[in-house]
């Protein structure tokens, strides 16, 4: 299986190599992105822990009643109509000026 991925890769043009260094690099900058606010969020629990009375069982109460009301559908671009991002100005995909973001 890796093999024939493997050597697909290799088949690729130039330009489309350049296509895949760069969201290896995009993919490399979010999960850091991704660890980086981990921390900020575990760090932002510890101190409500540490102010208030609430502990991890209601956190996961909390967690658990968010999942079961399901995912909001996001709000999509109106010139290419794919997801926009939580935060920006731009459509990430086509660089449309966004007017509103939701911010939950
Ligand atoms: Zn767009």
């Amino acid at each position: 299986m890796f093999s024939d991925i493997r050597k697909e890769i290799r088949d690729l043009k130039d330009e489309e190599k350049s296509g895949l260094k760069f969201v290896r690099f995009e993919n490399d900058k979010l999960r850091a992105d991704i660890g980086h606010l981990t921390q900020i969020v575990e760090a932002l629990w510890e101190l409500l822990k540490e102010e208030t009375r609430l502990d991890d069982g209601q956190l996961s109460a909390r967690l658990k009643e968010l999942k079961e009301r399901g995912d909001p559908e996001p709000d999509t671009c109106r010139h290419c109509e794919r997801p926009l991002p939580l935060s920006g100005n731009r459509c990430i995909y086509c660089s449309a000026e966004i007017n509103s973001i939701r911010v939950f």
